[in-house]
């Protein structure tokens, strides 16, 4: 067979997107709603192993609900490319499920081209990347390092256990520990995915290939004075959590500034202040600091900051403190040579791409632990995410979904 060059099918891509998103679209909102092991999202699963056997792939789902369609070689180690299909409450249109339609779009392009790879291409829709149960649960059941004690533990917000929610999907619990793949047997990750900030818009480069995910650390903190009547306590005789708290948050562009890079950020995202009345003076605030870096020597010094800031903060308003790490994960760096590959045919391809960190968490960062794994950004228009507004030119997908095809094509090699 005589063998053409693949090319990307933009309108074939779209429907395909459009397909994904008839699931979960709530036209109140304009938002989708496919959050993770919930009906819309093992429904859209079920819907896309149907498309991916449609095309001729091998389609498979494992014991957390990762569903991989195969094509080329049925035996023999394999390329992994996608992203994940489920969303946060009221997400984008784009979000995870434009990486994994990418990756579909780039095997129909080498199978209408003829091409026969040597090595067999996977796509891949992982489960619950978007933190419904904290996150990744897909790539890290994939790169085994998710532990049956985590799975054991894992509650939503609503208090429902992981182990019910996949019993109501019909999936063992344990499954979640089978999904592992053989290290070796996954050759390299690719992954497409949007932004989800403003940097690429901002420079107008359609294309960012990152070269560090940021760490993060999140501490929970818990200042403790005293709550009292609010017109007949004096000022100086109070204790009065939330001075504290407004104490540490006012501190943070300091610490930034002494201690900090290009990439670090420092977030107060979530406060409670009790008893939370009008009349009272706030006796107990609880705050979670949030700290990220793509340098895990700078987080350390941040956090070692913002530790002493609430110590201050505290003595200063005469309260008790606690500092509790509530979560850790350090800064990965993706695979050297595979940045290299896309940054070459990027330039082969005549796209303009720029090297970057990426500020938020990504499954390409848990399957480094298994195998090279790469991953490329299209720009976000505003920098929105996580939002019904979330948009990415096409032009720009479909530059970003050329440089995925080219490098899988390099990666996979003609038979
Ligand atoms: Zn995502």
């Amino acid at each position: 067979m005589s063998k053409r060059n693949p090319h990307i099918d933009s309108s074939r891509l779209r429907s395909l997107l459009d397909g994904v998103n008839a699931f979960g679209f709530n036209p109140q909102t304009g938002g989708f709603n496919r959050v993770g092991y919930g009906p819309a999202d093992m429904a859209v699963r079920a819907w896309f192993m149907e498309e991916m056997r449609k095309d001729g792939l091998t389609v498979r789902r494992d014991g957390v609900a990762n569903i991989f369609g195969r094509f080329g070689p049925a035996d023999g180690p394999s390329v992994l490319v996608g992203s994940h299909l489920d969303t946060v409450p009221e997400g984008g249109a784009f979000d995870g499920v434009l990486g994994v339609c990418v990756a579909l779009e780039c095997v129909r392009a080498m199978r209408d081209a003829g091409i026969e790879p040597a090595m067999a291409v996977e796509v891949v829709a992982t489960a619950e990347e978007e933190g419904r149960f904290g996150g990744m649960l897909g790539s890290q059941a994939i790169a085994g390092v998710a532990t049956a004690a985590w799975v054991d533990a894992a509650t939503d917000a609503g208090g429902t256990r992981l182990v019910e929610a996949m019993h109501d999907c019909g999936l063992d619990p344990r499954g979640t520990l089978g999904a592992a793949r053989a290290p070796g047997s996954v050759r390299a990750f690719l992954e497409l995915h949007i932004e989800q900030g403003p940097v690429l818009e901002d420079r107008g480069i359609p294309i960012g290939i990152v070269h560090t995910v940021a760490g993060v650390v999140n501490l929970t903190v818990r200042l403790a004075g005293a709550a009292n009547h609010s017109g007949t306590t004096p000022m100086h005789m109070r204790a009065d959590a939330l001075a504290g708290l407004a104490a540490v948050a006012h501190a943070v562009p300091h610490v930034l500034q002494r201690h900090g890079h290009d990439n670090s950020r420092i977030t107060i995202g979530k406060a409670d202040i009790h008893p939370n009345f009008i009349h009272t003076v706030p006796g107990k605030a609880e705050f979670v600091v949030n700290i990220r870096d793509t340098d895990d020597a700078v987080i350390r010094a941040l956090e070692q900051a913002m530790r002493a800031v609430v110590a201050d903060a505290a003595e200063a308003n005469r309260l008790e403190y606690a500092i509790d790490e509530h979560s850790r994960m350090a800064p990965v760096a993706l695979d050297p040579d595979l940045i290299g590959l896309l940054h070459q045919e990027a330039d082969r391809l005549g796209v303009a791409s720029l090297d970057m960190p990426s500020g938020a968490g990504h499954d390409a960062q848990t399957m480094q632990t298994l195998c090279p794994s790469a991953l490329l950004f299209v720009p976000s228009r505003g920098g929105v995410s996580h939002a019904p507004d979330e948009w990415t030119d096409w032009e720009d997908i479909e530059k970003g979904a050329a440089l995925v095809l080219a490098a899988l094509v390099r990666l996979v090699g003609e038979s």
